[in-house]
């Protein structure tokens, strides 16, 4: 798997469903004005472990998103986000402004699982993402009813990476993820334009 594979998927796998995984239905803000909800707040329509209860009504937000792990095919079934504790998303924001790409992945630790940033699997693929030159973000929750954070990662393991210094790459995404908890974290307005 390279970086380049993982940024650039845009079709869905065939045949990959979402299954008993219902985390984007908590873990995500929504501001659309027909559904609005708190991040790390389970949707009303949502039953944990099983799924939507108004699926075929569902808000055209819900019917448009898909998280990364419905489009890129290398990614095998241990990285459903229910399974991972890690929610990717495509990213543009946060992306320091000279730095060449702006089609950037996400990789969001789940409340409770930062700890996933010690699995070999998610350090294998931000390091061949940053070797790649792909924009590496993590996303950090914030506290109840606050925004998380983004955590730029490309410059802070390029040389980790280049080395092949796994143990350098494991220490740079614990340094990030304690940066992301520390930072203050904006109070989210579900009114408010991003
Ligand atoms: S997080 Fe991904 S796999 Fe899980 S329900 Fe949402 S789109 Fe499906
Ligand atoms: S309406 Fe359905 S699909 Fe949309 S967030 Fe709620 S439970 Fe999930």
């Amino acid at each position: 798997m390279t970086g380049e594979q993982l940024s650039v998927a845009r079709k869905l796998v065939p045949g990959r469903e979402c299954g008993a995984c219902t985390v984007c239905c908590k873990v995500l803000a929504i501001k659309a004005p027909e559904l609005k909800k708190l991040p790390e707040v389970l949707c009303t329509h949502c039953t944990a472990g099983v799924g939507c209860a108004i699926y075929n009504a569902r808000p055209q937000v819900c019917r448009d998103w898909h998280c990364g792990w419905r489009y890129l095919a290398f990614l095998g079934d241990e990285w459903r986000p229910d399974r991972s504790g890690i929610l990717i998303e495509a990213a543009t924001a946060d992306i320091p402004q000279e730095f060449p790409r702006r089609d950037g992945l996400k990789f969001v630790l789940r409340t409770g699982a930062l700890n996933a940033v010690l699995w070999p699997a998610l350090q294998s693929a931000i390091a061949s993402l940053v070797d790649d030159g792909v924009p590496v973000l993590l996303g950090i929750p914030g506290p109840h009813g606050y925004e998380g954070r983004n955590v730029f990662l490309n410059y802070a393991i390029a040389g980790a990476v280049a080395a092949r210094n796994c143990r350098a790459i494991v220490e740079q995404l614990v340094i990030a993820v304690e940066a992301g908890v520390r930072a203050e974290h904006r109070k989210i307005d579900l009114n408010a334009d991003d």
